[in-house]
């Protein structure tokens, strides 16, 4: 049952040849035996959970069920879920239970009827590229213990690909989604700016975060996706569009599809061996009666500076909100009411975070905005530019998701740049605001995954999971198991 796809799920659970509570005990009795080694999860409750899949139980007997219904999912730690802790991954928000639902949950859960089994780790308000700024902990990767399981979205990602869920949200701002779904060999989307509401979902850069989904396949992606997406009126970003199924497109033949291949992803970026499987990966679309042509995106080197001004001035506005006054951590001692909120956010916030706040607050201080933000700003228009030419020739771009396979725990925490650098292919997509997908393509020589990267224009969700989809219909990357899945 834990390897089924969702749909296989959904049809079993609506034969009534297993209930939600039995589904989610599986999961359950593989979270207990094997978080221990992953620290996917932050918080589990079991109690929760079981209630939860006896109210999809009744659903699916009375017959009133979505495609979902019953079918457990992991939340990251970013979406605040009614009764649950939410913490971010910080210490500041270590006791927060949340009193409301982000829209994210209450469509998946309330209304499609997915089941929580926990909320997932998760970096720190979601800076990172390795899932080892969490305050409870790093995450492992299943498909080596000693190594990262990608960030921010490495809870997800290790707890799907550790079969510990069939599936699992993410947020991705600069990468988040794509990258844990590359190391860990999984598939992740990231849709459009504004597609999914981020009411409730605990902002990072608020120009540039956005829900989604990470899971084994492309189909399993696009039946999330499309119980996710949808105008929202509590989010002032939320496109009001007409709801859509980002699966209707997925069973269409590649014959004549025009990949573009953007000359800068073809570089010397990265390693010999991701690039040998990305290659191994155009082949197999062009044998799929695909085409490709040679794009460029003269602008995207200029993508990982542009991003570390934006996302660190709206995340200094944005995390100015953490005082210790109305929630949030508070330092037990103090001089008086400044003390108290230095001591409270010193204490409250990790070294990453810090660090992002000090960059931010510098790049917005009066004298030296126009010189960095207005000048990133202006790089990211450019940068949306150079995709809008690009899609003029092709139906998606196709490349790398990240330079390499997941790292070694330790190797680099203590250079931030080089941490910064994982990103060098996710990062132009959340500034231009164009959905992105990854999909296993392949392992290196140590048994690791590699991932490849699926671009989409505004709104072309179906077509990047078609695009996946038929590439996952005629290989097996995406079912290889690590050893810890057995
Ligand atoms: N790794 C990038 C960062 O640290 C992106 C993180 C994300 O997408 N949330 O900002």
């Amino acid at each position: 049952m834990i390897y089924k796809s969702l749909t296989e799920l959904g049809t079993a659970l609506a034969a009534r040849k297993i209930s939600s509570v039995e589904l989610s005990r599986l999961f359950l009795e593989r979270i207990r035996r094997l978080n221990p080694l992953l620290n996917a999860f932050i918080t589990v409750d079991e109690e929760k959970t079981l209630a939860a899949a006896k109210i999809a139980d009744e659903r699916l007997a009375a017959g009133d069920a979505h495609p979902l219904t019953g079918i457990p999912l992991a939340q990251k730690d970013i979406f605040c879920a009614q009764g649950w802790k939410t913490t971010c991954g910080s210490k500041m928000l270590e006791n927060f239970t949340a009193p409301y639902d982000a829209t994210v949950v209450e469509r998946l859960e309330r209304e499609a009827g997915m089941v929580s089994l926990g909320k997932a780790n998760m970096d720190e308000f979601a800076m990172g590229s390795s899932n080892e700024t969490s305050c409870f902990g790093p995450v492992s990767n299943p498909w080596d213990t000693t190594r990262v399981p990608g960030g921010s979205s490495g809870g997800s990602a290790a707890a799907v690909a550790a079969y510990l869920a069939p599936a699992a949200t993410g947020t991705d701002t600069g990468g988040s989604i794509r990258q844990p779904a590359a190391l860990c060999g999984l598939t992740g989307i990231k849709p459009t700016y504004g597609l999914v509401s981020r009411y409730g979902m605990i902002a990072f850069a608020s120009s540039l975060d956005q829900g989604g989904v990470i899971a084994h396949r492309a189909e399993d992606c696009a039946l999330v996706l499309s119980a996710m997406t949808g105008f929202d009126a509590k989010d002032s970003t939320s496109l009001d569009r007409p709801a859509e199924d980002h699966a209707r497109n997925l069973e269409a033949p590649l014959k004549g599809l025009r990949i573009g291949l953007p000359k800068e992803f073809f570089g010397e970026g990265a390693n010999a061996e991701v690039m040998a499987a990305v290659e191994a990966a155009i082949g197999q679309y062009r044998k799929l009666g695909a085409e490709t042509v040679e794009v460029t995106l003269p602008n995207s080197r200029l993508a990982v500076p542009a991003y570390y001004v934006i996302a660190p001035a709206e995340a200094s506005s944005n995390l100015s909100r953490f005082d210790g006054v109305r929630y949030g951590y508070r330092a037990p001692e103090y001089a008086d009411l400044t003390d108290m909120y230095k001591k409270s956010r010193s204490q409250g916030f990790g070294a990453e975070v810090k660090r992002r706040i000090l960059i931010g607050t510098y790049v917005l201080s009066h004298g030296y905005y126009d010189a960095y933000y207005l000048q990133a700003q202006r790089i990211r228009r450019l940068i949306a530019g150079d995709f809008a030419e690009a899609f003029k020739v092709c139906d998606v771009l196709l490349g790398p998701t990240s330079p390499t396979t997941a790292f070694k725990q330790g190797e680099k925490s203590a250079d931030p740049v080089e941490m910064y650098l994982s990103d060098i292919y996710t990062i132009a997509v959340n500034l231009a605001g164009l959905p992105g997908l990854s999909l296993p393509c392949g392992f290196d020589a140590q048994g690791l995954p590699i991932g490849l990267q699926l671009i989409g224009n505004y709104f072309e969700e179906a077509r990047i999971l078609n695009a996946a989809h038929g590439f996952q219909q005629a290989t097996d990357w995406h079912v290889r198991q690590p050893a810890m899945a057995a």
